[in-house]
């Protein structure tokens, strides 16, 4: 019987693991706890103290799956954290990368076409050096991009463009500016719900 070292809970075969590059297996939800602490997939593993680099997506053809797998566990069941006109709790689940929200209190969704490019930018941006709220801002930000600017038939790197493209644009820094604030006005974004953004920097997820 092997036990998952971080849990140590028994691994059974229906659940969804990850093996890292040292071999050692651990459930694919205490991977991502891992991951959410260490604030990128090079995690040194509890077992052996080698650095993982075994950054393969868990789905080979379901990018829905993929981006789920890195989000907080629960979304996509969890319930919209929305009020209703009458000041009560919404009662439709929340969505995929929608704020915490039901499809009707945040209609600006991640589509359906879009979940491959999206999936490889998420686990692109959770393979970077930036600090955990970077990434948060980036993952938003990327998102409205892609919805914006790009289609299905687009790769991470075009996104990335978009970044340096802004970077490049001496006439546009002001003095002190917060980067990521910059970039929303820059192509004209909508700006990340704050309520989302504090809860996920200061929880250390991605709902
Ligand atoms: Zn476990
Ligand atoms: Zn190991
Ligand atoms: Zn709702």
């Amino acid at each position: 019987m092997e036990t998952c070292s971080v849990c140590l809970e028994e691994i059974k075969e229906n659940q969804i693991l990850k093996t890292l590059s040292c071999g050692h297996k651990y459930h694919f939800n205490c991977f991502k706890k891992m991951v959410y602490h260490n604030n990128n997939f090079y995690i040194k593993c509890p077992m052996c103290r080698e650095v993982n680099h075994n950054i393969e997506k868990p789905f080979i053809n379901d990018n829905k799956q993929n981006i789920l797998s890195m989000c907080h566990m629960g979304v996509g069941n969890l319930k919209c954290n929305g009020y209703t006109l009458k000041g009560e709790r919404c009662k439709n689940k929340s969505t995929l990368m929608n704020y915490g929200k039901c499809h009707i209190h945040n209609k600006n969704m991640l589509k359906k076409e879009d979940y491959r490019l999206f999936s490889d930018y998420l686990y692109h941006i959770l393979c970077s050096n930036y600090r955990w709220k970077t990434k948060i801002y980036l993952i938003d930000v990327g998102k409205k991009i892609i919805e914006k600017f790009l289609n299905d038939k687009s790769e991470v790197h075009e996104i990335l463009q978009y970044y340096y493209r802004y970077l490049n644009d001496e006439d546009f820094h002001t003095n002190g500016e917060f980067y990521m604030n910059g970039i929303y006005e820059y192509y004209n974004l909508e700006k990340a719900s704050k309520n989302w953004a504090d809860y996920c920097i200061n929880k250390n997820v991605i709902i």
